[in-house]
């Protein structure tokens, strides 16, 4: 059996898109799926295409009522009040035609990725379409409809009963995934991100950490504005490790939105491609080491498509096929994305050290990350021990 890791990606999850002005825009996927393909890391069988999931998925995480409202507002026909109630109709996340099918191929690709995982076809899979991180149960919200690491998790409850442990490095809070398994205890999420003191969606407090019988099981720890790669590194480093320990999971799901780099236009973290190489090796070892392999990684923010997203997801693919990639970006995919963008395409796969200013502040950056820190696992570790037991 082919065990290679796979990469769910066809041009129909670019029907999932607001508009051309509009950040989340899908060229990102073409971009890096091509610069993917220039490096030669697509061997026979790798590439799967998205399968839509059935509307029986998504209720295992969303009311009836709420798909209804989309389905409607995917056919134009819904009232710009009911939009407004379920969070469609925004500016960030705008109800369009055909949403709600667009919206079941994200999500079917993140739950196919897990099937294929459970059903033994392969132990990495990149789903770099899903990863909308932010759509609650009954709401949508920051770009994202429905959410599709929600749904695979809890087909992976229903029919194995595995414990799953989230990681969410987005620059912004994975708040979806979160409170979706808020009173969960078989579902550990931890988002490490931009702190909400000025930033969408305001959550992801070190004081959130679950409740009822869920109270431990989510880890957050915000970061100050203008975190940079050493800090944010060691913030990951120090935390995953004792954490999972603790947890035990049975799979390990990544959400691997590439927002808090130093040129993203919407958040204002400083990091570079270092960390976009170093996080997902780490993310891998925990994943043989905790999971027996098991690694579902997802796409998610992200919003200099030209310049980082490319990059970063390259990277990950890169990790899992356990490739080291020489830093010159393939001539061939200047030579065809050059001409329509509007930025100087990169001709290296990492940034320099020194390709950035560094930031002034960096001393006390990182000492209030390392504040935040350990006020963040002090507990956590203690109170999923003592749950575990009981
Ligand atoms: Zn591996
Ligand atoms: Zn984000």
């Amino acid at each position: 059996m082919n065990k290679l890791p796979k990469l769910i990606y066809s041009k129909a999850l670019h029907d999932y898109k607001f508009g051309p002005d509009h950040p989340f825009n899908p060229l990102r996927l073409e971009l890096t799926v091509d610069l993917i393909e220039k490096y030669g890391l697509i061997q026979e069988g790798q590439m799967v295409e998205p399968q839509s999931c059935a509307i029986e998925d998504l209720l295992m995480v969303h009311p009836e009522n709420f798909i209804k409202v989309i389905e409607k507002a995917s056919q134009g026909k819904e009232s710009p009040d009911l939009l407004q109630t379920y969070g469609l109709g925004t500016d960030d996340t705008p109800a369009f035609s055909g949403m709600l099918e667009a919206t079941q191929k994200v999500v079917g690709s993140a739950l196919s990725g897990a099937k294929m995982i459970m059903e033994g076809q392969t132990d990495h899979v990149f789903a770099i379409g899903g990863g909308l991180h932010h759509a609650h149960r009954n709401k949508a919200s920051g770009f994202c409809v429905l959410n599709d690491a929600a749904v695979a998790i809890a087909y992976l409850q229903r029919n194995y009963g595995l414990n799953v442990a989230y990681i969410d490095t987005d620059a912004h809070h994975g708040d979806g995934v979160q409170f979706i398994f808020y009173d969960d205890p078989t579902v550990l999420t931890i988002s490490i991100h931009e702190t909400g003191r000025y930033l969408f969606p305001g959550t992801g407090q070190v004081e959130e950490r679950g409740r009822f019988e869920g109270y431990g099981f989510s880890v957050n720890i915000p970061l100050e504005a203008y975190t940079e790669d050493d800090s944010f590194i060691e913030v990951y480093e120090q935390t995953m490790e004792p954490i999972l320990e603790a947890f035990q999971p049975d799979i390990l799901i990544t959400q691997n939105g590439c927002d808090a780099h130093y040129l993203d236009p919407l958040t204002h973290l400083a990091i570079t491609t270092k960390s976009f190489e170093v996080i997902p090796r780490l993310a891998h070892r925990l994943a043989h080491k905790y999971c027996k392999g098991r690694w579902l990684a997802l796409g998610g923010g992200g919003y200099d498509h030209w310049r980082v997203v490319p990059r970063a997801w390259t990277l990950i693919w890169a990790e899992m096929n356990e490739i080291e990639l020489p830093d010159e970006i393939p001539v061939e995919w200047l030579q065809r994305w050059q001409k329509e963008s509007p930025v100087a395409l990169p001709l290296r796969l990492r940034d320099g050290a020194n390709e950035f200013p560094p930031i002034p502040r960096r001393e006390i950056i990182t000492d209030k990350n390392r504040v935040t820190l350990r006020r963040s696992i002090r507990d956590a570790v203690e109170l999923i021990m003592s749950r575990r037991a009981c």
